[in-house]
């Protein structure tokens, strides 16, 4: 992938996880990467379409999955797309656990594990800072 197309996504994201919002600039850039919405497993294109921002972690729980498990029903739903769908849709903040207001959202917090204990001190020590916004 090209290094423009990187950057073009990472200022279309406002340099913020474009699934659980942290900033970039407060972890290592590094931590971030530009990652497939639809994995090239399943064919996904490397366009800009398909690119998404993501920390760490969310991408490390994403991996390829396109679907997960909304815990509230127990259907099988797809995972929150940022490019189709907007996320104040489909998710809220309840201080610093991320909530999802929809199907697709319960599933996305889910599989990307975005209230993991870690995870939440982390937004919370960053909250209490003034950092983070909610
Ligand atoms: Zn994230």
């Amino acid at each position: 992938m090209k290094p423009s197309r990187r950057q073009q996504v990472r200022e279309r994201a406002g340099h913020r996880c474009e699934y659980c919002r942290l900033p970039q600039a407060l972890v290592s850039p590094l931590g971030f990467h530009v990652e497939h919405i639809v994995p090239k497993k399943h064919d996904g294109s490397d366009q800009v379409e398909n690119l998404a921002l993501a920390s760490y972690f969310c991408n490390l729980h994403k991996g390829p999955n396109l679907t997960g498990i909304d815990p509230r029903s127990g259907r099988i739903v797809p995972l929150f797309h940022p490019r189709q769908q907007r996320w104040p849709n489909h998710f809220r903040w309840d201080g610093p656990m991320l909530v999802g207001r929809t199907a697709s959202g319960r599933a996305t917090v889910r599989v990307l594990a975005i209230n993991l204990p870690h995870r939440v001190r982390v937004r919370q020590r960053l909250m209490e800072a003034g950092l983070f916004h909610v």
